[in-house]
């Protein structure tokens, strides 16, 4: 096979946390490529869709990334009960949002594929499959930013294990809604539903753990039957996967780094993974390119080092609530109740040691 082209920096995935990486290393003088298997960056959405309004200070949101901005987070007990949070936020678009993201790291000098898709690694880079051809490509640094199944990953024998599966549908709304709002039930086990308003539409899906017996669509039907809508409201569906088993043992090796899902980063309580993908793109496209600059491998220990100081213990305890959260689930609903308000991110109580089980 003919050698393409060679780069300091392969990024594998264009989603939040290449895109990022790739913007960050190529600011940083590195001369990088971004692969995306998929035709287009961005499509199709298989998010929420759902931001905190601090993720400001890390990337130059446009108004037209977002479908809305949300006030309070509002969590429905089983039971009952409706608890209130402020907690300010967006409804993203977030094809438009990654589409950004991805030309904001080609406008920082990386070079972009899209349907390429990452094959296996070679002696010093990788095979990838584009235009129907399979290329081999030279690099100094691969970072795998490609989701929760992630290719690279297998290449360093990290894998997610733990995984929600989710279902979505966007509906028309009678009303406009100001706020995002949780569901529990015994239904969505291990997981909850959601709706979060989009204008006059709402993404109202739900997650539950891998394995669980009940298709996720079927239980999603159920949920949207509660909440008084039917399918003759769909605008579009989608579903997917979230790594929810925490962070991976290792996301870095002298030639590979992991980041975002692919790295576990996700929130394991809420699943919630786009700020957590930018802020380690970041990290891991500084740590890459000082590599590159310097020579020294040891520097890619950096990134590793520097996420874990800086999210390592708020993603622990989320772990800590998912195991707590999958050893007490019932389908008592007051005892449910009584568990979410013990696990839930919106109460007190979720930053409590939980015991070990
Ligand atoms: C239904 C659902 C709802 C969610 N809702 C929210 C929410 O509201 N808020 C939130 O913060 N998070 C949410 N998440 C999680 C969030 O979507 C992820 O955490 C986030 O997308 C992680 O970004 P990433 O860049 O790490 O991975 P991804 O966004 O998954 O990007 C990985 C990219 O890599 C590409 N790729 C994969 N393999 C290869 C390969 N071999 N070669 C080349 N390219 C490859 C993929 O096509 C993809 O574009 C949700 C997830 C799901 C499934």
């Amino acid at each position: 096979m003919k050698r393409k082209a060679s780069y300091d920096i392969v990024v594998v995935g264009a989603g939040p946390a290449g895109s990022t990486a790739a913007r960050v290393a190529g600011e940083n003088g590195a001369k990088v490529l971004l692969l995306e298997k998929r035709s287009q960056v961005g499509s199709p959405v298989q998010c929420a869709e759902h931001i905190p309004e601090a993720l400001v200070h890390h990337v130059n949101i446009q108004p037209e990334h977002i479908a809305q901005p949300v006030s309070a987070l509002e969590t429905y007990l089983p039971n009952g009960d409706v608890h209130i949070m402020p907690a300010r936020g967006y409804i993203l678009h977030r094809n438009a949002f990654d589409k950004y993201l991805a030309v904001s790291a080609n406008k920082a000098g990386a070079h972009l594929w899209v349907g390429a898709r990452a094959l296996r690694p070679s002696s010093d880079g990788l095979i990838v499959i584009h235009q129907s051809e399979e290329k081999e490509i030279g690099a100094k640094i691969i970072i795998g930013a490609d989701g929760p199944g992630s290719t690279v990953g297998h290449w360093m024998d990290q894998v997610n294990q733990d995984f929600l599966v989710a279902a979505q549908v966007e509906v028309v709304l009678d009303k406009p809604i100001e706020t995002a709002k949780i569901y529990f039930h015994s239904d969505y086990v291990h997981g909850y539903g959601w709706v979060f308003p989009k204008g006059t539409t709402a993404n109202i899906g739900v997650g539950l753990s891998a394995g669980i017996i009940g298709s996720s669509q079927k239980i999603l039907d159920r949920f949207l039957k509660r909440l008084g809508y039917g399918r003759e409201r769909v605008v579009s569906q989608t579903a997917g996967i979230i790594p929810v088993g925490g962070p991976l043992k290792s996301t870095c090796s002298d030639r590979y780094l992991l980041v975002g899902d692919a790295a576990g980063q996700t929130h394991s309580i809420t699943g919630a993974g786009i700020a957590n993908a930018i802020l380690c793109g970041e990290m891991a496209g500084r740590a890459a390119a000082k590599t590159i600059q310097t020579g020294n491998r040891r520097l890619l220990g950096d990134y590793e080092k520097e996420w874990r100081t800086y999210l390592g213990r708020s993603l622990q305890r989320a772990v800590n609530n998912r195991q707590y959260q999958k050893t007490m689930w019932t389908n008592d609903q007051a005892a449910l109740s009584a568990l979410i308000q013990e696990t839930w991110i919106a109460f007190p109580n979720y930053t409590r040691e939980k015991a070990k089980n």
